[in-house]
């Protein structure tokens, strides 16, 4: 395989798809050497196979807003690997969604998804529907129509969404209601349910914990940890919540959290009782992160994005790109000694080689957030069982995934001079299992 070939190829086919591209170089670069250790899966053509999803559903969703108008917008589903479980992967609600970006999205949920060494293949789907600024009826009858195409591509054995921007418990809770009522099933289908119709416990805080369970392990071996550690979070959504609740229990010291607006800056720490106001503000009020700024009387910065403050440690949990080239150069010059993504490709490759070339510790999403989906897996496991397991005990199985993948990352990612490409880990570990079994499976 000659990476920039098949990447050119790629583009050719699939123009128009920056997102996609971005995605698949940065794993295509990071296996070929792997790769071209066996000549069976050239053969077998298995890279094309690879990188292009099994299939796509798109769809209109017509819905009634609350003046009367009927709206328009459209719907997708990317089921992109099913070789070693069914298609796994949330659904976004953002006015930005397209193609480009769920192809992204669903192709690095399948390494992902690998990496957490339970049974699920990759998918992501959406819609450009944005929840921002609709009343809950609105969003009720938006999900009710947008479940009226999807519900016969998904299922408990086929494709089992789940959240992700714009999708959080109260969504998950009209798109379950909506399906059960199309399929008249109850089934887990869904993962990121609500506790009283076969949520796990912990399921909420699993992409946040589980990035700073990753972090942890990183510092440990360095010799150090979380305490009295500046971090920088960006994000106020359920990621960037639970990283900051799990960094506050770690003696570590958030300063800054943001929304698409701008960010905020406090320099006294946000402490428990301000991330309770933050949830509160974002969960229930679904109000701006400006209002925290005018509340605690701290900076605020429109448009801009935390990157330039200083701190120990930065950890981007809002959305793709969101720290660019200059912002790493600014973070190392501030004396930043890791990174750990909760988002999925916040950092651009200009961002990704500065960290690496200053030889700090880098984690990317594919690795650091999969703790969400982990327990996602953990709450189909529970939904067949007909069991739910404790909070401890899917906390104790949550940590124990992401020491496992750390440990898989350096196995793979290790380099001549003893640097962790984590980069490099992650995509050869997620990659090796998902080849060996579609190798398994014939040509398909
Ligand atoms: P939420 O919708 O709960 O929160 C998203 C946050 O990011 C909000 O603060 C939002 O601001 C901000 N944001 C969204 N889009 C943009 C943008 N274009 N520019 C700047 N800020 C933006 O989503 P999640 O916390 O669930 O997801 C955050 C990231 O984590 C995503 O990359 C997602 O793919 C990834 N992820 C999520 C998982 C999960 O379990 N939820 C699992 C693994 C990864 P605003 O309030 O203004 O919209």
């Amino acid at each position: 395989m000659n990476a920039a070939k098949v990447l050119d190829a790629l583009k050719h086919r699939f123009p128009n798809e920056a997102e996609y591209h971005q995605a698949v170089e940065e794993v295509l670069t990071t296996i070929e050497e792997e790769y071209n250790k066996h000549p069976e899966f050239d053969k077998a053509n298995l890279i094309e196979r690879l990188c292009i999803p099994d299939r796509v559903y798109q769809f209109r969703i017509t819905w009634v807003d609350d003046k009367g108008n009927v709206q328009t917008n459209m719907g997708y589903r990317v089921q992109h690997n099913n070789a070693i479980g069914p298609y796994k992967g949330g659904i976004r609600f953002h006015s930005s969604v397209n193609l480009s970006i769920l192809k992204f999205l669903a192709f690095e949920q399948t390494f992902k998804n690998s990496l957490t060494t339970l049974p699920m293949g990759g998918g992501k789907g959406g819609s450009d529907f944005s929840p921002r600024g609709k009343s809950t009826a609105e969003v009720m009858r938006f999900v009710q129509s947008f479940m009226l195409e999807l519900w016969r591509h998904i299922g408990p054995e086929t494709d089992v969404p789940a959240g992700d921007i714009g999708v959080g418990g109260r969504e998950i809770g009209f798109m379950f209601g909506m399906y059960k009522k199309l399929t008249r099933e109850f089934t887990g289908t869904f993962t990121g349910k609500g506790r009283e119709f076969g949520g796990s416990l912990i399921r909420p805080e699993a992409t946040g914990y589980g990035n700073i369970y990753f972090l942890m392990e990183m510092l440990k071996a360095k010799g150090t940890d979380l305490k009295g550690k500046i971090c920088l979070v960006s994000g106020s959504g359920n990621v960037a919540q639970y990283t900051a609740e799990k960094v506050l229990e770690l003696g570590g010291k958030v300063v800054t959290m943001s929304d698409s607006d701008g960010y905020i800056y406090d320099p006294d720490g946000i402490d428990s009782e301000k991330l309770n106001y933050i949830m509160e503000l974002k969960n229930l009020n679904r109000g701006r992160i400006r209002e925290y700024a005018e509340t605690y009387g701290c900076k605020y910065v429109e448009g801009a994005k935390p990157w330039g403050e200083k701190g120990d440690i930065a950890l981007p949990s809002a959305t793709q790109n969101e720290l660019n080239g200059d912002h790493a150069r600014q973070l190392i010059a501030n004396g930043c000694m890791a990174v750990s993504e909760g988002a999925n490709m916040p950092s651009t490759p200009e961002a990704i080689k500065v960290f690496q070339d200053a030889k700090i510790l880098y984690a990317p999403g594919k690795a650091a957030n999969a703790g969400g989906v982990s327990v996602s897996g953990l709450e189909m496991t529970q939904n067949s069982i007909k069991l739910s397991w404790s909070a401890e005990e899917v906390d104790e199985k949550l940590k124990s995934i992401m020491v496992s993948i750390h440990e898989a990352c350096v196995q793979y990612g290790t380099e001549a001079d003893g640097y962790v490409n984590y980069v490099k880990g992650a995509n050869v570990a997620g990659f090796m299992k998902v080849a060996k079994a579609m190798m398994a499976q014939g040509i398909l």
